[in-house]
């Protein structure tokens, strides 16, 4: 009777949620506890500071960081600190902007993937909130795949969650356009400054080989001209953050499972 009692204690704490799932909050005996045997998943949120019309510098980080949060527990995954400075471009002249280089961001963001694969971590899935970042996150995912046996995944929420803009809001978004600032309004509206909107905030962005500009002229970015202008409606706020969540947690689920079907670095 003792034994099966100790047995089942035992075993609610095995099917027990984490304390937490911030990789922050944990100590390392926790940690231990959860990972590998537990826990195989990391979600790692990157972005940058950078302007964002009337949001914060740090929406790049706040975005993917909320996702990561939201979809942790359906994916039984750990969140890592979120890596909050990346490579920012044509909007680094903006007050409070700052860049890294894309060789020291490379050489940054491979030490960090390696570790959380030394860590025990078999999926490593980065939700990235900037697109500066991208071809570099990119390159160095599938090199410390290769080099550590880890599956990795990126996606980049903006883009992976375009035909959510157009359901959603029935235009184009852009950058600090109308989706960004939703993702930002559905999870901390007390960072977004209505007040100090207007529409000359906003340009088209440039079309390649057509015209660029350094620095870009404004911060909010549309990717279609008259689309994506921002209209603070918190309805539609909250049902995109949870409709881009719930597509990246099912991108994220098929991905791991072909990866479990295919045996790849079991
Ligand atoms: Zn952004």
């Amino acid at each position: 009777m003792k034994y099966a009692v100790l047995f089942v204690v035992a075993l609610s704490a095995w099917a027990q949620a984490p304390r937490t799932r911030e990789i922050d909050e944990l100590n390392w005996m926790e940690f231990k506890q959860l990972v590998p045997q537990r826990i195989q998943t990391v979600l790692v949120p990157t972005g940058t500071v950078e302007a964002h019309g009337v949001t914060h510098n740090g929406t790049d980080n706040t975005i993917p960081t909320a996702v990561a949060r939201r979809i942790a527990p359906e994916l039984n995954a750990l969140v890592a600190p979120v890596l909050n400075y990346g490579i920012t471009g044509s909007l680094e002249a903006f007050a409070g902007g700052i860049t890294i280089s894309p060789e020291a961001y490379k050489a940054f963001t491979r030490d960090l993937l390696r570790g959380l694969a030394k860590n025990g971590f078999k999926n490593l899935i980065v939700v990235n909130g900037h697109g500066g970042n991208t071809e570099a996150l990119t390159q160095v995912l599938e090199e410390v795949g290769r080099e550590m046996r880890v599956r990795t995944l990126i996606v980049n929420w903006w883009s992976y969650c375009g035909d959510l803009t157009l359901k959603v809001f029935g235009e184009d978004g852009g950058h600090a356009g109308w989706n960004e600032t939703a993702m930002v309004q559905a999870t901390h509206p007390q960072l977004v400054r209505k007040e100090l909107y207007n529409e000359n905030l906003a340009s088209p962005r440039a079309i390649p080989g057509s015209w660029t500009a350094f620095p870009f002229p404004s911060s909010i970015i549309l990717y279609q001209p008259k689309q994506g202008m921002v209209r603070f409606d918190e309805a539609k706020a909250k049902e995109y953050f949870s409709s881009c969540s719930d597509k990246i947690r099912d991108l994220s689920k098929d991905v791991i499972a072909k990866w479990n079907l295919a045996g790849l670095y079991q």
